[in-house]
């Protein structure tokens, strides 16, 4: 309980997945949690439930990320709140696949604007108060297909190869002020974005990873709690892949 103590972490799209689990595993290292939701109020509140069933402090926000108004208002309300932010987990994230040919500029529009600026707008309202207080933890979840490309993705995979280039930007930037920018690159997650999947073709992608299974949001979780810690202190600018060695 004594890695995160008295730290305040905000982590996107933490109603459901990937983000809910790091919420939880950040909230157990002792931090204090802003939930951040888009649709799924109810998902939050259960997250929230979960973290205050475990003895740690959260707080529910509601923001589009893509939405600079409503970035500005959730950011207003965790410093008013907590008087401000050590730790930003930008997690929101969407997918709308379809070939290139097929790919609607609406597509392609909206998951660049879900994943890629909505982290840019998440780090503007949190980098200034990193900088005066001279600490602070930025870690971007990108994905194994922001490194290698995927067919029927480019509106992703281009908005997660985005994200490793703001990441290694942001680690230049304000390095020398003690805040690390790091980007986790995940392979195939248990999530709802993949368990959509038909059962074939999740036996087809096991038969591609090497430690033989798909990846939990508890092992990124892990990940993203190491790299919010101290002893993560002289990592910044990765995009550290954690995918069973399926992109090696
Ligand atoms: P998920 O289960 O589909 O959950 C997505 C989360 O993002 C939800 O909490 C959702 O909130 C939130 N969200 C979506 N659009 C948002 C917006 N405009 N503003 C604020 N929040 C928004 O996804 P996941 O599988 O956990 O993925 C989480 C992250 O990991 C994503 O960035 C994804 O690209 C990345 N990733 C996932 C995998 C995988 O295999 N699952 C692999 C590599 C990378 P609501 O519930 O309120 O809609």
């Amino acid at each position: 309980m004594e890695k995160l103590k008295g730290k305040r972490a905000l982590v996107t799209g933490a109603s459901r997945g990937i983000g809910k689990a790091i919420a939880l595993r950040l909230a157990a290292d002792g931090a204090k949690v802003a939930i951040n939701f888009n649709n799924n109020q109810k998902l939050a509140e259960i997250a929230a439930e979960e973290i205050y069933q475990a003895g740690g402090e959260s707080l529910i926000v509601k923001a589009n990320v893509s939405q600079s108004s409503e970035v500005d208002s959730m950011f207003e309300h965790i410093l008013t709140t907590w008087d401000g932010i050590d730790i930003l987990v930008n997690n929101a994230g969407v997918t709308k696949d379809a070939l290139v040919i097929r790919m609607s500029e609406e597509d392609w529009d909206e998951v660049i604007s879900t994943n890629l600026k909505g982290a840019f707008l998440c780090v503007k309202g949190a980098i200034q108060h990193m900088l005066r207080q001279r600490w602070g933890r930025i870690i971007n979840i990108s994905s194994i297909v922001g490194v290698a490309g995927n067919p029927g993705q480019a509106n992703y995979a281009a908005s997660k190869a985005g994200l490793i280039a703001l990441t290694r930007t942001i680690a230049r930037e304000v390095g020398s002020r003690n805040i690390t920018a790091n980007a986790v690159t995940p392979g195939f997650i248990t999530t709802d974005m993949v368990t959509s999947l038909s059962d074939q073709t999740i036996e087809t992608i096991k038969q591609n990873i090497p430690l033989g299974r798909l990846g939990t949001p508890q092992d990124v979780a892990g990940l993203v709690a190491f790299l919010a810690s101290d002893e993560a202190g002289y990592i910044t600018g990765q995009a550290i892949g954690i995918d069973g060695a399926m992109a090696i």
